[in-house]
């Protein structure tokens, strides 16, 4: 794959609504399909896009969808900032429409400047595996990751190049 190209919330929500109709003809033929190479392709992809691209230069997830949060996750968020759980539950989480926890804020809290984040060794499982371009069985979350490619420019120039292959 070429080098990922940053791109910006706004050029990445511009380009998503441009190919939205051509992706989902993608994403239907795949999840009809479920071809067997498809976690391959996939991985092959991702592996190439992350060895290029460095999520510092972005971290667009961090500044605009953040994380749903496990119980394991506030309990060891709140253990490394030293705070009660009962104070880190009312400075940081609501629970969202879905009665998912949620950081209250976007960009995430815990987002530097620089875009390192300050609590990464102990940051969310979702964000440790976002955007899920390595994950098993692609052909599942093939919904979940077209509306990705609003946000990760990494999800979205995998996308393209799926539709190159001959499926
Ligand atoms: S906890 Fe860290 S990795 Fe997760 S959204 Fe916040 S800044 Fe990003
Ligand atoms: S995972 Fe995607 S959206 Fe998040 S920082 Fe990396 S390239 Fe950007």
């Amino acid at each position: 794959m070429k080098i990922v190209n940053y791109k910006s919330p706004e050029e990445l929500k511009f380009l998503s609504d441009k190919t939205r109709a051509e992706t989902n003809s993608l994403v239907k033929k795949l999840k009809k399909k479920k071809p067997k190479n498809l976690d391959n392709i996939v991985h092959h992809l991702h592996i190439e896009a992350f060895d290029e691209f460095d999520c510092l230069d972005c971290a667009s997830c961090c500044k605009t969808i953040g994380p749903r949060l496990t119980d394991k996750d506030i309990a060891r968020l709140a253990k490394y900032l030293k705070m009660k759980l009962a104070d880190f539950m009312t400075q940081y989480i609501l629970t969202d429409e879905d009665n998912d926890y949620v950081f209250k804020d976007h960009p995430c809290p815990f987002l530097l400047p620089d875009n390192y984040c300050m609590v990464y060794e102990n940051r969310p499982k979702a964000c440790r595996e976002y955007p899920h371009t390595d994950r098993k069985r692609f052909y599942q979350i093939l919904e979940l990751s077209h509306k990705n490619c609003e946000t990760c420019p990494v999800v979205y120039d995998i996308f393209e190049e799926l539709k190159k292959k001959n499926w």
